[in-house]
């Protein structure tokens, strides 16, 4: 009998369900590699190019575009230059919920997945991503691991998930065994001993940034950060907040890197080795008004997403910043925040981009590194919720930020020492509004 190693084993897995479920995907991985050492220009090239086939397609295949374009009177030959694409109207998620059937492209191809997101209002939005879309985005994916030497088939952890029916843990855990991978579905004791003691043999860790936080904070708290041979710790669909890094790299002896994306518009940026969040380009069109990301999805020819507001808040680096990894990407320099809804004061209304400002300050300015919670249960007030305990001195520095943005036109609550992700079911928001 052939004797063969695990690692070889789960290789040739990967590489069967690779070829079964996504057979451009080795194409994708192998373009990617190359196009990441392309030169801005050629990039940008390579995106126009992309940019006039998905206008084209959009105008010719879909009833939803032709309608729009033909209203504001725009012909896809306009579309000469990466700029032109500022002529073409912007899309926010209802507009995609409410015309998702007549924005699915007539063309038929091969071979389709079903994905669905939900929607802020609890609306949730499903389409139809074709074969070559869906296998695009788990290359970017892959390229992004290439970076820090991870291959996907190795031994990972990973948070995402919880309470579930059993039936749908079952469905889970055998696509987990076929993936090398382990999770945990409860943060009790028990369960949470034996997620960290395997945690030790792998190779990655990802999911959710709250929860590799609060794994941190345990493994921190008790001693048990040994022996870990983890070559990427990456967090993904929440916020990574600056206040999470010193436990997790002292739990981990790594950074948490971030992976920014979205189902309808695909991975929008990967972290690199230095630090830095390079935009996925080849894949992505991203347009920054009024601090919100736009994105263009510029792979998926069977729903295409052009010019979305996605509902973030993102500040984007100097375009003559140098990233010493190589990549000319341009960088994210943050993703800011949710675009929550407003802020209500007794006389003014703030946008909620300013919690963000507020911490970021305490973080830059007095090495005061929160992770903060702030809801708003009635017009006029505010409740700021820490984790962190917070002595008097620290107390002052938080009011004072907090009345150098709302002035006195709100009163608010500080109260520390919270347990901010306490139920573990949903991710962790910094702002919740009770305002209907
Ligand atoms: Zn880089």
């Amino acid at each position: 009998m052939v004797k063969i190693t695990n690692i070889v084993f789960y290789k040739l897995i990967f590489n069967i369900g690779k070829k079964l479920r996504n057979p451009s995907l080795n194409n994708w991985f192998n373009f990617l590699k190359e196009s990441e050492r392309w030169s801005l220009s050629s990039i940008k090239t390579y995106q126009l190019k992309k940019l006039q086939k998905l206008i084209k397609i959009a105008y010719n295949q879909s009833d939803y575009y032709k309608q729009i374009f033909d209203k504001i009177g725009i012909h896809p030959s306009e579309i000469k230059t990466l700029e032109d694409i500022q002529k073409l109207p912007i899309l926010t998620k209802s507009d995609l919920i409410k015309n998702k059937s007549t924005i699915q492209t007539s063309i038929k191809f091969k071979k389709v997945f079903k994905a669905n997101t939900s929607g802020s209002t609890g609306q949730s939005l499903n389409f139809l991503r074709n074969e070559s879309a869906d296998s695009f985005n788990r290359a970017s994916i892959f390229r992004g691991y290439s970076w820090f030497n991870v291959k996907p088939w190795e031994l990972n952890g990973y948070f995402w998930g919880y309470n579930l029916s059993i039936f749908k843990r079952l469905k889970l855990k055998l696509l987990d065994v076929l993936q090398n991978r382990f999770r945990i579905f409860s943060f009790e004791e028990k369960p949470l001993l034996k997620f960290i003691k395997k945690l030790k043999k792998a190779n990655f860790l990802h999911g959710y940034s709250s929860m590799i936080y609060e794994v941190a904070k345990y493994i921190n708290k008790n001693n048990l950060s040994n022996h870990f041979k983890l070559k990427m710790v990456k967090g993904t669909s929440e916020k990574i907040f600056d206040s999470y890094q010193s436990e997790v790299k002292k739990a981990f002896g790594l950074k948490m890197i971030s992976e920014y994306g979205a189902a309808e518009t695909g991975i929008i940026a990967f972290e690199c080795s230095k630090g830095n969040m390079h935009i996925n380009m080849e894949g992505v069109i991203v347009e920054v008004i009024d601090n919100e990301v736009i994105v263009t999805n510029l792979q998926m020819t069977s729903f295409p997403v052009i010019r979305y507001k996605l509902g973030d808040y993102i500040k984007l680096a100097p375009k003559e910043k140098k990233c010493s990894c190589g990549m000319k990407h341009l960088i994210i320099e943050e993703v800011t925040g949710r675009v929550g809804s407003i802020i209500y004061g007794s006389k003014n209304n703030y946008p909620s981009l300013y919690l963000y400002y507020i911490f970021k300050n305490l973080g830059i300015e007095n090495a005061l590194f929160l992770t903060y919670q702030v809801i708003q249960k009635s017009k006029g007030n505010l409740i700021f919720k820490v984790a962190e305990t917070l002595n008097k001195n620290d107390l002052v520095l938080v009011k004072k930020e907090i009345e150098k943005y709302f002035k006195h036109d709100l009163v608010y609550e500080i109260i520390d020492h919270q347990n901010l992700n306490s139920n573990n079911q949903q991710k962790t928001k910094s702002f919740i509004s009770e305002i209907g």
